[in-house]
């Protein structure tokens, strides 16, 4: 889609949602003395706004949370509340597809998430919320194509790491311009940061979030940006969270710092992010936590196109290494056996021409020591080598895997091999990290280039390694994978341009990937 078209729908979109509002009371969702018996509630009731996730070919999550003081515990009666929501197959809502009712409860921050089921494959769809005569703001979904269309084209926009203190979400703007089917977010969605004065923006609080009520004000703070509260309204997302979700670098139940958290103390502090995460996110009930875990690993299949596998890298892996001789230790696990046995399962049964992992860490080799010998980070999948060099193996026999991963606040696009040991050995995969929207604000480029420009000749499978913010964009088809990366002139201004850095290319049945 063009901009010049896209722009046009935004500015349909806007008009829709301004007659809509002066619409919905002439029309009657509940009888009148259901209406009558409500208790208003304060204005600014959707603050949060809406957004869908976790398209089906026949379904897709609806979300809200009903949050009329955002930043401050949400400013909700303790009390269960009703919700009506409404789906149609047009802006205006004059084919209605789907309603229902849904209650809103103190216990989950009055979130709500519908599961609406017995939709159409691979179309679009309007949305909205209704409740004590407030109307939310107009969200646009898609469900996937048919399970068994094999051909068409998917636009797949991939992002990660949004620290509201190091900039605005500026690139959601161009994001919502270049229409993606759906949104792959891979972690670090908020930073449990304490406020900093030098920031680009402070964040809400006095400190880092421990408690629910803070977790909830910190993701409340985020959703007030304009460009990705308007990036959910504009198209699904399918999410998972890397660390900051919670503690930076933490591993399974162990803290970045266990001196400083007593395991009882991280226990809870998982406990209330995880649900926090929950209660922000348009994800199914499967993943409603239980305690200190929540279920977030999971398939999702656009027909016989692409198969997404969305992993989880942090509840289940072992502690991080210390050292060289730790990050080759066969006994560490990233995934765990139960994920692990999950993943080659879904690869190996795989209907689709492109199996795509979500992974929240770098799996690509990143030797940082230049010349002999070789150094790594450890939280990455470099640190967990054994479990990454048998997964490379199990891919040599996957129909086009493409790994898509945040973390590295750095753009990262590699050739997977199936022995980074070995120069000669055979490419398996691709893999993009997709920089950041913008953790690390506007970078540098002099002192990046420095930095990593000589590591180049130890890295011979980086095909593009850069510091701009922004995301990557692929358009998915039979025969190939089209990528661009996409980047702003700043995260330092609440509104900016983007442009094309670069575009790359993905051959369907040649594994690897080239600059075009
Ligand atoms: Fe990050
Ligand atoms: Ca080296």
């Amino acid at each position: 889609m063009t901009g010049a078209v896209s722009r046009d729908r935004r500015r349909f979109l806007t008009a829709g949602a301004a007659v809509l509002g002066a619409a919905a009371s002439a029309q009657l969702w509940l009888p009148a003395a259901a209406r009558a018996a409500e208790t208003p509630l304060p204005e600014g009731v959707f603050s949060l706004g809406v957004a869908s996730g976790d398209p089906l070919p026949d379904g897709i999550v609806l979300w809200t949370r009903l949050a009329p003081d955002p930043l401050n515990g949400g400013g909700m009666p303790e009390r269960t509340v009703p919700v009506e929501w409404e789906l149609a197959e047009d802006s205006r809502f004059r084919k209605p597809v789907r309603r229902g009712t849904v209650q809103a409860r103190p216990e989950l921050g009055h979130s709500v998430h519908v599961d609406v089921r017995g939709l159409r494959p691979g179309r679009v769809y309007w949305y909205r919320f209704r409740t004590s005569g407030r109307l939310s703001p107009t969200g646009r979904t898609r469900t996937a194509p048919s399970p068994h269309s094999s051909g068409g084209s998917l636009r797949v926009a991939l992002a990660s790491c949004q620290n509201w203190q190091n900039g605005y979400f500026t690139p959601y703007a161009d994001m919502r311009d270049q229409d993606p089917d759906f949104v792959l977010f891979v972690g670090d969605y908020v930073y449990e940061s304490v406020p900093s004065a030098t920031g680009a923006r402070i964040h809400e609080g006095t400190g880092e979030p421990y408690t629910l009520v803070q977790y909830r004000n910190r993701y409340a703070q985020y959703r007030t940006d304009p460009h990705l509260a308007a990036m959910h309204a504009a198209a699904p997302w399918v999410v998972t969270f890397d660390d900051h979700e919670v503690d930076n670098d933490f591993a399974s139940e162990i803290p970045q710092d266990p001196a400083k958290q007593p395991h009882d103390a991280f226990v809870a502090r998982l406990t209330a992010g995880y649900q926090a995460y929950y209660e922000h996110m348009p994800v199914r009930a499967s993943a409603i936590p239980g305690g200190p875990h929540i279920q977030m690993y999971r398939r999702l299949d656009f027909g016989r196109l692409a198969r997404l596998n969305v992993l989880d890298t942090r509840q289940f892996r072992s502690d991080q290494a210390t050292g060289q001789a730790g990050a080759q230790d066969p006994s560490l696990t990233m995934l765990g056996a139960e994920q692990k046995e999950w993943l080659l399962g879904n690869l190996h049964d795989s209907p689709a021409r492109w199996n795509l992992i979500a992974s929240q860490i770098m799996m690509a080799e990143t030797d940082l020591q230049v010349g002999e010998g070789k150094l790594w980070y450890y939280d990455a999948w470099d640190g967990y080598q054994a479990e990454r060099n048998a997964l490379m193996g199990e891919f040599a026999n996957v129909s086009n895997p493409v790994v898509l991963t945040g973390d590295r606040h750095l753009t990262m696009i590699s050739d997977l091999k199936r022995d980074f040991a070995d120069p000669d050995s055979a490419v398996v995969g691709a893999e993009f990290v997709g920089t950041s929207i913008s953790s690390g604000g506007d970078s540098d480029l002099d002192a990046f280039h420095r930095d990593w420009d000589p590591r180049l000749p130890d890295n011979p499978h980086w095909k593009l390694v850069d510091a701009h913010r922004g995301y990557h964009l692929f358009d998915i088809r039979r025969d190939g994978i089209d990528a661009q990366v996409r980047v702003p002139e700043t995260v330092l201004k609440p509104e900016a341009a983007s442009s094309v850095l670069a575009r790359l290319r993905v051959e369907a049945g040649e594994p690897g990937v080239r600059l075009v």
